[in-house]
């Protein structure tokens, strides 16, 4: 399924990727496991035509699979090192997940809604990636395996969460949008030391809430 270059939608996704790269800021890692990542497998066939604009597009559950710049901008930032644990939260569609697994992590992903899990875990299936998944409430990270080389938040938080801070490993990189529920500046947290976090913000962008404890009370 993986490198499976003969499909009828090599072409546009190759032509999306190239239009990523000519941005300039985005890792050529992350943006070669895109290249291998059929992103119309995680989108209804209704959608599969669009599967290669550079949007986002609609899930089942009024969710959204994610702009693939804006995931190449967070995989960029999140710096994901081969073997290291990451964390996800927000597993929508499951396409996140498998770059992040694409690029050699170990990943641990949590999304609220059961039915969206459920559809994610075909994919990974399908695709031979051994991908860890659970129903539930992210914002109060999975704190049995933690700590996280990486954690990456993929949707919308009013604040940082602080079970997510507490979570990351010494030397960790959290990357979270942070903001109103209209638009979010991209957070990126370093854990430099027990208690000292580098904490830098960029562009602006727009997800759904971050729905739970440590987020939004409601959508
Ligand atoms: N990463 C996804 C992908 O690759 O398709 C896109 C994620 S979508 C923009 C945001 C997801 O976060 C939604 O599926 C939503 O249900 C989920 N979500 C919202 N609040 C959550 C929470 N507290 N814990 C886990 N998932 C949550």
């Amino acid at each position: 399924m993986l490198n499976n270059y003969d499909n009828a939608f090599y072409e546009r996704r190759r032509l999306l990727i190239e239009s990523l790269r000519r941005r300039g800021n985005l890792s050529e890692e992350v943006l070669d496991a895109m290249l291998k990542l059929p992103r119309e497998k995680f989108l209804d066939s209704s959608f599969h035509f669009r599967a290669y604009e550079d949007t986002a597009l609609p899930i089942d559950a009024n969710q959204t699979i994610s702009q693939p710049y804006t995931v190449a901008y967070m995989t960029t930032l999140l710096d994901v090192k081969k073997g290291g644990k990451v964390l996800e939260i927000g597993t929508g569609s499951g396409y996140q997940a498998c770059i992040l697994a694409l690029l050699g992590a170990k990943v641990y992903t949590i999304e609220r809604i059961p039915e969206l899990v459920e559809k994610a875990r075909k994919v990974f299936k399908e695709f031979g990636l051994k991908i860890n998944t659970r129903v539930g409430d992210g914002t109060i990270g999975w704190s049995e395996f933690a700590p996280y080389q990486g954690i990456i938040v993929t949707a919308a938080a009013p604040d940082v969460p602080d079970s997510l801070m507490e979570q990351l490993a010494l030397g960790g990189r959290l990357v979270v949008p942070v903001g109103t529920k209209s638009y979010q500046s991209m957070y990126l947290i370093e854990r430099k030391s027990e208690k000292d976090y580098n904490k830098s913000s960029t562009d602006s962008f727009k997800f759904v809430p971050l729905i739970g404890k440590e987020g939004w009370k409601t959508g």
